[in-house]
This record gives structure tokens, C-alpha cells and sequence, in this order.
């Protein structure tokens, strides 16, 4: 039994409960606490980002604890958030704290573990999260709740002032949590979104920021006074919407996704739309989309092509660009088999983020033609010839092949509609009475020395006269032919 039991605080984290809890009853952390509640984790570790978030429900270590109930403020937070539609950054990856208000307070408090709370609102000060003489991150780990580890004296501030926006920002997100209105200084285009999509908006803008330096948004990764300073451009550009966010898309007009120049700019443009197209069930993002789609209008009519948009209109799953796997999968092919498609020039690779993607329309229409044509035993089937004498009628010309096996390729695909056409000109060719007496089968015209190629030709060039039955099974059957006979011309 714990010999301290200390009551959480309304707007206290989870985790600093249970530092305190484990301070308090002298475990080195709180993975040991959470070990003696019956927590099987290895070497005394916790899922710290689950406990947070609720993924992992603390409440039965709790109860085993004998500790009074917890009410996490994160959780319903956390679980407001859609996937897809929102961002996915929400919680930081390490602890940060004001340490003033902890030296009033005594606990840490939970919105200090959201990302976008990057400050205090009430010191004027960036949470600290790394320590300056060690320079590691105060840890989750940590033996107490004030000191980073093997600190002996509590945290202090590092003593620069938080940019004005950071204050703001963190306003406004404190005000949302709580359910109020926020101040009347917040950017007009925030006003009337929740915290999901506030946020989701605002990580949108900080990527496409990030982008344009050739860089990437990982604010996880982010030390608190660096991610204070990307939030920082983001809510300036937020004061000054949607003029702001013209200007950012007007200087992806000099900075092309790729050396490619029009067309880099495009695949920049298409990144946007294709993002804001998924995500604009989020009202965060259908007020940006709605900029990018006046921006567009205004000065870049047709650098969206207007049968890709209704394309990427669809569904997510209908997009155009789409990977070697799933080419694969409309092809019904193995993935070799696209690389060699690429090399034959049937199909053209495009190189996006270093990997090769395929045009799903082109990979479509490839997948058409091999469906609308015979594989050779489709083709034997449908004209009843052996694979024998298919193969003759390849090789001599007589049927045209689509596709012939070679080092490139497995296997044959043989022209449908030219064999429908040859059968339907021997019909025509054949002969409107009834045949003479002596007429002979196909197979015996054959034994007289007609190869099956020969025979096709002779048929063809009226050295054969034919009938054709009035009944068949399969139109497109040579044995629909009968009743030969040898013309003899001379
Ligand atoms: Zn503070």
C-alpha cells in the first residue's frame, strides 16, 4: 500500500500525478509506481504517449493503487481528433513545464503537453523542456516532478520573453479547451473553429512553410523555442489572411517541387489540392481551401487541369498517382512485371519523393487493352485451333499479335478484333449454294496437304471454295467451315 496518496488537480497532466504520486512514496520514477500496480512493462517503462492520450486507460492502475479517480482533461481531447481529416500531431513527444507556475502550483499542467501550447500565457515565458547545462529533454522519467534528472535544484525559466504570437496562440487554445470564446485579437480565420481544426490548420500552413525552405514539419521533433518560432510565422500569416497565404503560394511560383520547372510548380499546386481535398471536411482546412481555389481562379487558371480535379474529386482511392503495388494490382500482374512495361515505354514512371509512381489512367488503359484482346488459349478456344496451329497463324502474319513473348515479356496477347475480322470476311467469302458432291471436311482438305495457314489463305484468295454452316456455337470458330473444294483455276 502507497503510504502518500495525493489528490489529482482538475487541470493537472496524468503524468505529473503520478511523479508526485511516486515521489511522494519514494520510487525512483513512475515506471516503478506503475510496475507495483501491476503494469508489466520491460525494464520499469510505461506507455507514456498512450496514458496520455487514453489509448491506455490508467483508471484500473489507479483503483489498484488505491488512488482517488483521475479525470483526464487529454483523452476526450485526443479523441476529438479524426484520422486523415486532422492533423495527427497533438501531443508532445518530452514534458515541458513553466516552472514558475510549477513552483505555485506544485503539478504540471495538461494543456503543457499539447503541442500548440508552446508557452505560459500567464509568465510571458516558452515552456522549458530541455535542460541548458546538459542540454537533454526533461524526461517523463524523471525522479521529481521539479528537477530535471540528476538535478538537484527545481527547473528554472530561461528567461526569454515568449513572441507576443506564442502568448496569443496559447490563448486562444486555452480558451478553447475551456469552452470559452477567445479573445477578440485571435486571427478573424480562426474565429468559430474548434481546437481540432484550429490546430489542424495551422499545422497545415506550418508544412507548406517548412516546404518552401526545402525542409519538413516534424514538431514532435521540435525543442519548445524552436517550434514557438514555426508557430509564430504560421500566426502571423494567420493576422494577415488570406493576403499572407496568397504570398506564400505565390513564392512556390519561383520554388518548383523539382528542377522540372512548370511542372514541379504543378505537382506543388496538385500537393496542396490533393492535401486540402482530403482534409476539407475540416473546417480549418476548407477555409484554406477556399483561398487556394480564389488564389487559382485568380492567377493561375489551368495549372489544375479541370479532368484531374474531378479525378481527385472521386475519392482518395481514385487518385491519379498511384504506387508500383497498385499498378500491379490493376494489371493483375506480378511487380517486375511493371518495370518491365517501363522499359518497353509502355508505361511512364514519374519520380516523386525519389519513388516511382504510375499514372493510373495510362496503367488503366494498358490493363483494357490486355482484357479486351486473347491470351493464347482464349484465342484457341475461340477459334478452335490447337496451340499448334494458333502459333502458325501468328507466325505467318495470317492473325496479328499484340504482344509477343520475348526477354520483356511472358506472354502473348493476340488481336481479337483482327481475328473477328478475318472470320467475318471468310463468312462473306464462302460460297451461297449448297456445296458440290465430293466437297471435303476441313480436316480432310487439310490432308491433302493444306497446312492451317495454308488453308486460311487459300480461303482468302478463292482457291478453296467453301460453305459456311448456317448454326454455329461459336461465331468465331474455323470449324464453322465445311464442304471444300479444290478450285481448280487452270
Ligand atoms: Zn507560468
Amino acid at each position: 500500500m502507497l503510504l502518500a496518496k495525493p489528490a489529482p488537480r482538475s487541470d493537472e497532466c496524468l503524468v505529473s500525478y503520478l511523479i508526485r504520486v511516486s515521489e511522494q512514496n519514494g520510487f525512483k520514477h513512475i515506471g516503478h509506481l506503475l510496475h507495483y500496480a501491476g503494469l508489466n512493462w520491460k525494464n520499469n517503462r510505461a506507455p507514456i504517449h498512450q496514458l496520455l492520450s487514453g489509448e491506455c486507460d490508467a483508471a484500473p492502475l489507479l483503483s489498484t493503487l488505491g488512488l482517488s479517480e483521475y479525470q483526464s482533461k487529454i483523452t476526450p481531447v485526443y479523441r476529438s481528433f479524426q484520422r486523415v481529416i486532422d492533423t495527427p500531431y497533438i501531443l508532445v513527444k518530452s514534458p515541458r513545464v513553466c516552472p514558475e507556475c510549477l513552483e505555485e502550483l506544485g503539478y504540471c499542467k495538461y494543456q503543457w503537453a499539447l503541442l500548440p501550447v508552446v508557452a505560459c500565457s500567464r509568465h510571458k515565458s516558452i515552456l522549458v523542456d530541455q535542460n541548458p547545462a546538459t542540454g537533454k529533454n526533461l524526461g517523463w522519467y524523471r525522479q521529481y516532478l521539479n528537477r530535471f534528472d540528476g538535478g538537484d535544484c527545481p527547473i528554472k525559466t530561461a528567461g526569454a520573453h515568449a513572441p507576443s504570437s506564442s502568448i496569443q496562440q496559447c490563448l486562444h487554445i486555452e480558451a478553447l479547451l475551456a469552452g470559452k470564446q477567445p479573445g477578440c485579437s485571435s486571427p478573424v480565420v480562426l474565429m468559430g473553429l474548434e481546437f481540432r481544426e484550429v490546430l489542424s490548420l495551422i499545422h497545415f500552413i506550418a508544412h507548406y512553410q517548412a516546404r518552401l525552405l526545402a525542409g519538413s514539419f516534424n514538431p514532435v521533433a521540435l525543442q519548445s523555442y524552436e517550434l514557438a518560432h514555426v508557430y509564430e510565422n504560421v500566426w502571423q500569416t494567420l493576422q494577415a489572411w488570406p493576403d499572407s497565404f496568397y504570398s506564400l503560394l505565390s513564392q512556390y511560383v519561383d520554388r518548383p517541387m523539382s528542377s522540372k520547372g512548370q511542372a514541379g510548380l504543378n505537382k506543388h499546386f496538385r500537393d496542396l489540392y490533393e492535401r486540402l481535398h482530403r482534409q476539407q471536411e475540416n473546417r480549418g482546412i476548407a477555409r484554406i481551401k477556399a483561398e487556394f481555389d480564389r488564389y487559382i481562379e485568380e492567377y493561375w487558371p489551368g495549372v489544375l487541369e479541370p479532368e484531374r480535379i474531378t479525378r481527385i474529386q472521386l475519392a482518395s482511392t481514385a487518385r491519379n498517382i498511384i504506387s508500383k503495388k497498385e499498378a500491379a494490382r490493376i494489371l493483375g500482374s506480378r511487380l517486375e512485371r511493371i518495370d518491365k512495361l517501363v522499359q518497353q515505354g509502355r508505361i511512364t514512371p514519374i519520380v516523386f519523393k525519389g519513388k516511382a509512381h504510375y499514372q493510373r489512367d495510362q496503367v488503366e488503359a494498358l490493363a483494357n487493352e490486355i482484357s479486351s484482346n486473347w491470351t493464347m488459349a482464349e484465342a484457341c478456344e475461340a477459334l478452335e485451333v490447337t496451340r499448334y496451329q494458333l502459333k502458325q497463324l501468328l507466325d505467318a502474319g495470317a492473325i496479328r499479335a499484340i504482344q509477343k513473348p520475348d526477354s520483356l515479356n511472358r506472354d502473348w496477347v493476340v488481336d481479337k478484333l483482327g481475328c473477328l475480322d478475318l472470320i467475318s470476311v471468310l463468312r462473306s467469302n464462302a460460297r451461297k449454294s449448297e456445296p458440290p458432291s465430293g466437297a471435303l471436311s476441313m480436316a480432310g482438305v487439310q490432308r491433302q496437304g493444306y497446312s492451317i495457314v495454308q488453308l486460311v489463305m487459300a480461303m482468302q484468295s478463292g482457291e478453296l471454295q467453301y460453305s459456311v454452316a448456317a448454326d454455329v456455337d461459336s461465331t468465331a470458330s474455323l470449324s464453322q467451315f465445311f464442304g471444300f473444294k479444290i478450285n481448280n483455276m487452270a
